[in-house]
C-alpha cells in the first residue's frame, strides 16, 4: 500500500496488521515461503481454505441450488487453444506496460502513480521508462513432448470460455430452454504485471461465475435482475451499506460488444474496488465460438420457432477478492472496558472457519470436555482447546472469528450445563448439555 492509500484509508488499522494476522493464525501466507515466496501467489491455511470453502459452498447455493434456470459445471482449466483466439484474449487480452532502464523495474503504465521513486538514478527519483508496449496476460504452457508452436496451450485467463464452449452440451442434456444459465467455480491465471495489495491482484485466484443465456429482447430486465440478486448476495455475506457501492461502467468503458457492465465495489484500505463484475456481454462469445468451431450454437424458440444467438448477462465474482473483503470488514482492534484489547473477526457465522470452540476450565476436565467437542464435530467445524487461561483461549478464537465458545468448568458434571459464549457482545448463557446442539444449530444455520 502506497502512503497515498494509507492515507486515505477508512479502516484505524493498518492493511500490515491483517496481514500478519493472516499468516500468524494460518489463514493466508505467501506460496513456497521456505523458497522467499513467488510474487503474485498465495496458499490458503486450514482456516483460510475453510473461509474460501464456505463462500463458494454459499455462492453456490444461491446461484445453482436454489434456482431451477441454472445448472452447474467444471470444466478443465486448459482448452483447446483455439478457445482463447475466438474469445479474444490471445489478440486483446493485454495491459500497457512500461520497464525503468535504470532500476529494472516493470509497471503498468496506466498506474505510474503508484510506482513510487526510482533507487537506481543519481540527482533525480524519477524512473526513466521506456515506451509503452502491450503485454499479454494469459499464462502459455506446452501439452505433450514437443515445446514448439504447435503445442502451445493458455491456462484459462477467466472460467467462463468453457460455459460458452459447454453452451450446447449442458443444455441439451439438462434439457434447459432460454432463459437458463450456467455457473462454474474455478482456478483463472493472469500474468499479471504488478501483483499488490495482498491477495487483490494475484496471479492465480478463484472466480464464481455465471453466464445466464437469453432471448435478445430481455436484455435490460436480466442484467437489472442479476445485479440486484448479486448485491443481494453481498449484502447477506454482512457488507454493509457504507462498505459497498455500485459503479455503472461508462459507455467508452464498455468492451466493443458489451451493452451494459457495472462493477459491485468494496471500499477497501487501499480505496474503492471491484469485487464483482456484471456484464451485458450480447452474443459477442456465442457468435464468436460458432465462427471458430464451424459448430451452430443458436438455439430455436420452440413456440415461435424462431432462431436466434442468445445473449448473455454474465456475474463474475472474484472468491480471493471477496474472502479478503470479509476478512477487511471483520478486523477490529477493539478497546474493552478493563482497557484491554481484543483483536477480533466479525465474519458471518455461515462463513467463520470454525464455529465452535470447546474449552474446558482446566485440563482435569478434559474428558468430558472431548466427548462434547466429538459430539459437536460431526455437525460444525469444532476446535478443542486446553492449554492457557480461558481469557487467552477466548482471544484466540475472537481473532479467527469463531463465533461460540462453549466452556465445561467443574459446575458442568454435576448440574449438566455448559457456558456458551457469544464472540460479538461476549454474552454468556448457561445451557444444557443436551441443548447445545439445538442452541448452535439456531444461531449457525440460519443461511446455508
Ligand atoms: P481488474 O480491472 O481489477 O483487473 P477485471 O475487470 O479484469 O479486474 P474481470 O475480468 O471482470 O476483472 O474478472 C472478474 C473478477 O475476477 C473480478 O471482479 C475480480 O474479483 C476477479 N479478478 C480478476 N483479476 C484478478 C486478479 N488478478 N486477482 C484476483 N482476483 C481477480
Amino acid at each position: 500500500m502506497s502512503n497515498a492509500d494509507a492515507a486515505k484509508s477508512p479502516y484505524p488499522w493498518r492493511m500490515d496488521d491483517l496481514v500478519s494476522l493472516c499468516a500468524r493464525r494460518g489463514f493466508i501466507f505467501p506460496s513456497s515461503e521456505i523458497y522467499g515466496g513467488i510474487n503474485g501467489f498465495w496458499d490458503y491455511g486450514p482456516l483460510g481454505v475453510e473461509l474460501k470453502n464456505n463462500l463458494k459452498a454459499l455462492w453456490w447455493q444461491r446461484v445453482v441450488r436454489e434456482r431451477d434456470d441454472v445448472e452447474g459445471l467444471d470444466s478443465s482449466i486448459i482448452c483447446h487453444p483455439r478457445t482463447w483466439e475466438a474469445s479474444g484474449h490471445v489478440e486483446h487480452f493485454s495491459d500497457p506496460m512500461v520497464d525503468c532502464r535504470a532500476c529494472k523495474k516493470r509497471f503498468r503504465a496506466d498506474q505510474l502513480d503508484d510506482a513510487g521513486p526510482c533507487p537506481a538514478r543519481e540527482g533525480t527519483s524519477e524512473h526513466d521508462f521506456t515506451e509503452v508496449r502491450r503485454f499479454n496476460l494469459m499464462l502459455k504452457t506446452f501439452i505433450g513432448a514437443s515445446e514448439d508452436a504447435a503445442a502451445v496451450a493458455y491456462l484459462r485467463a477467466e472460467t467462463c470460455q468453457s460455459i460458452f464452449t459447454d453452451f450446447r452440451r449442458v443444455k441439451d442434456t439438462s434439457r434447459q430452454k432460454i432463459p437458463f444459465g450456467i455457473a462454474q467455480i474455478g482456478k483463472a491465471f493472469r500474468n499479471e504485471i504488478n501483483p499488490r495489495n495482498f491477495t487483490f491482484r494475484s496471479r492465480e485466484f478463484e472466480q464464481a461465475e455465471l453466464e445466464f443465456f437469453i432471448h435478445p429482447s430481455e436484455r435490460e430486465k436480466w442484467f437489472a435482475h442479476w445485479l440486484d440478486e448479486r448485491q443481494r448476495f453481498h449484502r447477506e455475506l454482512g457488507f454493509t451499506a457504507d462498505r459497498l457501492r455500485i459503479r455503472a461502467h461508462a459507455p467508452d468503458e464498455l468492451a466493443h460488444y458489451a451493452k451494459a457492465a457495472a462493477d459491485i465495489e468494496f471500499l477497501f484500505p487501499f480505496g474503492w474496488q471491484e469485487i464483482e463484475g456484471v456484464h451485458d456481454r450480447g452474443d459477442w462469445d456465442l457468435r464468436r465460438h460458432t465462427e471458430y468451431s464451424g459448430k451452430d450454437l443458436s438455439v430455436t424458440d420452440e413456440e415461435t420457432k424462431e432462431r436466434f444467438t442468445p445473449m448473455v448477462i454474465e456475474t463474475s465474482v472474484g472468491i480471493d477478492r471477496t474472502a479478503l473483503a470479509l476478512l477487511v470488514h471483520g478486523y477490529e482492534e477493539q478497546t474493552l472496558p478493563d482497557g484491554e484489547t481484543r483483536t477480533l473477526l466479525r465474519l458471518h457465522p455461515a462463513l467463520a472457519p470454525i464455529k465452535v470452540a470447546v474449552l474446558p476450565l482446566s485440563k482435569k476436565l478434559a474428558e468430558p470436555a472431548q466427548k462434547l467437542a466429538l459430539e459437536l464435530r460431526r455437525r460444525f467445524t469444532t476446535f478443542y482447546d486446553e492449554s492457557g487461561n480461558i481469557g487467552r483461549r477466548y482471544r484466540r478464537q475472537d481473532e479467527v472469528g469463531t463465533p461460540f465458545c462453549v466452556t465445561y468448568d467443574f459446575e458442568s458434571g454435576t448440574d449438566g450445563k455448559v457456558t456458551v459464549r457469544e464472540r460479538d457482545a461476549m454474552a454468556q448463557d448457561r445451557i444444557s448439555l443436551e441443548g447445545v446442539q439445538a442452541y448452535l444449530r439456531d444461531r449457525l444455520e440460519v443461511v446455508l
